[in-house]
């Protein structure tokens, strides 16, 4: 047999043999992971940008010329959900490139690993959330590094790529730029690209969760996590932003918009970044008083966000 013949062979043995489709995984156990892995069907958010993600935590899939990426992964129980809903518009996962993490919480990165395994994309994330993203466990100086061993340790992920702050990264006729909003964890993304079709070209962002959520007994007054959610909140407020995407759902109104699609596009909204950046600003101002005893804790009604 020559030794062409023996390669191909191998390739159809191993493609045979290779994991074909995700199988449910609920192993990994958390007090609002049932319901945040709700299903979701999968739907078009404009152009080549797709969601694909469940109920309550966002996976966004967009198509270029050299196969597909996708932000984030869900928790670990959500990859086979991912897995599905890609295959239900009619893509192949297999043709996944990359993957990109906004930050590195169970909730958002727990299903990049078998994502990972199934197709062999490439993982992108920050320098410090690929610390995290590498070890598969927080890292002392993300706010919610004691919450217990359920919000703090997920699937590791191996061969993690980093970006730098500003970098562009371009895939398939897709530029995606990659901006630094650390706050919430010590790592966090937020990532833009441009989506055009036949109603012209809109700017996409994926912002980062910036909740001031955290173990009990850290302070965000006084470190350098609540300077890091006001520098964050600003560069979000200053990029082209035409559709807010971020990574739970009900940050950006999906299950709002979606009741309103097909009366025009009500994703599209130019002021969305300006004004997901106040909220922001208001929750961090909420909890700083909260910390100096002045009123209740009223941050988002999301544990680890
Ligand atoms: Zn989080």
């Amino acid at each position: 047999m020559s030794r062409l013949l023996v390669g191909v062979c191998l390739v159809l043995l191993l493609t045979a043999c290779g994991p074909k489709q995700l199988e449910p995984d609920d192993s990994f156990v958390c007090d609002n992971c049932e319901s945040w892995n709700e299903p979701q069907t999968p739907f078009r958010i404009y152009g080549n940008t797709w969601f694909v993600g469940t109920a309550g935590l966002s996976s966004i899939l967009v198509e270029t010329d050299e196969g597909l990426i996708l932000f984030d992964g869900g928790l670990p129980q959500s990859a086979a959900r991912i897995d599905a809903n890609i295959r239900e518009l009619g893509f192949d996962p297999l043709q996944l490139a990359a993957i990109f993490v906004s930050h590195a919480h169970f909730d958002h990165a727990g299903g990049v690993a078998a994502l990972q395994r199934l197709t062999k994309a490439s993982v992108y994330t920050s320098v410090e959330g690929a610390k995290t993203l590498s070890s598969g466990e927080l890292q002392a100086n993300d706010p919610q590094y004691l919450m217990g061993a359920e919000n703090t340790r997920f699937p590791a992920i191996s061969g993690v790529v980093t970006v730098g702050d500003g970098d562009v990264i371009a895939i398939g006729g897709v530029d995606i730029k990659a901006v630094y909003t650390p706050g919430h964890t010590p790592g966090g993304m937020t990532w833009a690209w441009e989506s055009c079709a036949l109603g012209g070209c809109y700017n996409v962002v994926y912002a980062d969760s910036l909740t001031a959520v955290s173990a009990d007994g850290y302070k965000f007054s006084g470190g350098p996590a609540a300077q890091q959610i006001i520098d964050s909140a600003d560069a979000i407020s200053l990029l082209d932003c035409d559709i807010l995407l971020s990574p739970h759902p009900f940050f950006f109104g999906l299950q709002e918009k979606l009741q309103k699609l097909g009366d025009g596009n009500p994703f599209v909204n130019n002021v969305a970044c300006s004004i997901y950046a106040e909220n922001l600003l208001g929750w961090l101002e909420r909890r700083l008083q909260s910390e100096r005893g002045m009123s209740p804790l009223a941050v988002p009604d999301l544990d680890g966000g």
